[in-house]
């Protein structure tokens, strides 16, 4: 049987050698640590966690990241079942023994028969045999730089600048309005592409305030260097002076009220769909190092925003990750070198959980290539499936930044109440109808969605 090469032993690529082993397949795990470090690793271990000790949230019910534990522990996955064993309380949430749990699954795979590590750095794209690149965030300087030769420098970010994203159904549309500025677009949809937020004097003073005594994260040292031309924090834009913004992301120009066409506003927030099904939306220009408490306040400020739930919050990060709605196909291979697959972060799923699953895909589907067994599409109904087809074509490409699983990614559940106890509902829907269809494509019975 061909052995399948991995590039990097993190969540990803942990889980993908295992899975690939699991099916019979020989695997070689080339890791660069502990002989080249990154400025967050601290051990030689494999999956370490780098920063804090959470999987999130354990509801599997309520819950998308609860539901991915949920559906990558269905699967006989490793990162799943060390977490389990080295958990440690912390309510609703999974909180792991950081160390244990990095060691407990280093020494699971260096036991497996079918897999070796290799240590060492790898600096070019391999052009031939069967690999999966999971180096993650901090991929090294090396392998940077020849996945962007391949991929051209557009495709691939060295760092991430989050706009906050949230779900479409929570904005006021008696305050916002759709059009996009000039009402520039082709089509009706793409004119429909944007949603606009106005603010009056007040609130945008308001706003500048409450902008600039929020609580911010620092940088690490070394994190910024060079990067942000083009895409400063608001918070910086706002320290620059207090009419930054209304010039910038917040310039209210090219655009009519539809609610209160008389009334000129002083500044505008857009916000641009940011998915196909038109569920979830990113705030434009809006990348913010705001502390999580101190951003759902402020953005909250926005008319139109009061209720507003968010699917992701906005950051800025040393983040190595390619553009994969134009780079992969659905099965995560290069498109222009299909002998590779990409998995973890790098894809531009964000989070320990979301890249050990889609370490956790890539690892099936390499095996199953290699043994000539292939499988059904996973359905975008459950989380994995969600995830994978974000990445590889339901995201907008052009502003594709990464990702962490949550229902806007899910294609709606019909019939169900709308309000908090609809939530509940849909979300039960959601978890209940996922877990049904991720059980059949485990067992190799792919099925339409029963709803
Ligand atoms: P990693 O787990 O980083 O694994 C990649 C592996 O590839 C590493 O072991 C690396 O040494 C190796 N490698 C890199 N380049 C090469 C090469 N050229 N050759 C060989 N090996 C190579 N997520 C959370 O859920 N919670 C957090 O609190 C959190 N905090 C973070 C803090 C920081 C500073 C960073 C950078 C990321 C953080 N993340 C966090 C995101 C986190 O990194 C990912 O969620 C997760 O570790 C990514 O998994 P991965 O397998 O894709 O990458």
């Amino acid at each position: 049987t061909e052995t399948l090469h991995i590039i990097g032993g993190g969540m990803a690529g942990s889980e993908a050698a295992w899975q690939a082993a699991q099916a019979g397949v020989p695997v070689v795990i080339h890791e660069m640590r502990p002989q080249v470090g990154t400025f967050a690793h601290k051990t030689g271990h494999l999956a370490e966690m780098v920063c804090s000790n959470s999987f999130r949230s354990d509801d599997d019910e309520q819950n998308a990241v609860g539901l991915l534990h949920w559906e990558m522990r269905a699967a006989g996955g490793l990162i799943m079942e060390m977490a389990d064993k080295h958990r440690l309380p912390a309510g609703g949430a999974l909180a792991v023994d950081r160390d244990p749990f990095a060691e407990a699954v280093t020494d699971r795979l260096l036991s497996h028969p079918l897999i070796r590590v290799e240590a060492g750095e790898i600096d070019t794209l391999p052009s031939e045999g069967k690999w999966i690149i999971a180096t993650g965030p901090l991929t090294s300087e090396g392998l940077g730089k020849a996945i962007q030769a391949e991929t051209g420098t557009d495709a691939l970010a060295f760092f991430d600048a989050i706009a906050p994203i949230l779900y479409a159904d929570s904005i006021d549309m008696g305050v916002a309005w759709l059009q996009s500025r000039y009402d520039k677009g082709e089509t009706e949809e793409e004119q429909k592409a944007y949603l606009n937020c106005p603010m009056t004097r007040d609130q945008y003073e308001a706003f500048i305030d409450a902008l600039l005594a929020a609580e911010k994260t620092e940088f690490h040292e070394g994190e910024t260097a060079g990067y942000f031309d083009g895409c400063l924090p608001i918070e910086v834009m706002a320290e620059r002076g207090r009419e930054t913004l209304r010039h910038g992301p917040m310039k209210p120009v090219g655009l009519t009220n539809t609610h209160k066409p008389e009334e000129k506003a002083y500044a505008v927030v857009q916000l641009r769909r940011d998915n196909a099904l038109g569920t979830l939306y990113n705030i434009v220009g809006f990348q913010t190092k705001m502390k999580y408490g101190a951003q759902t306040e402020v953005l909250r400020m926005i008319p139109g925003l009061e209720n507003a739930r968010f699917a992701r919050l906005g950051g800025i990060h040393r983040n190595t990750f390619i553009n994969s709605p134009t780079l992969l196909d659905d099965q995560m291979r290069l498109k222009s070198r299909p002998h590779i697959r990409f998995a973890g972060q790098i894809t531009g799923v964000e989070g320990y959980v979301e890249s050990a699953a889609m370490g956790l895909l890539a690892g099936r589907l390499a095996a199953a290539e290699i043994l000539g067994t292939p499988v059904a599409p996973v359905p975008q109904q459950t989380a994995m499936g969600a995830l994978i087809h974000h990445i590889t074509g339901g995201a907008e490409a052009k502003t594709f930044q990464p990702m962490n699983v949550n229902f806007g990614l899910f294609p709606p559940l019909e019939g169900v109440r709308g309000g908090r106890r609809g939530r509940k509902d849909r979300y039960k829907g959601y978890t209940d109808r996922a877990k049904e269809l991720w059980t059949a494509w485990l067992e190799g019975q792919p099925q339409e969605a029963a709803e």
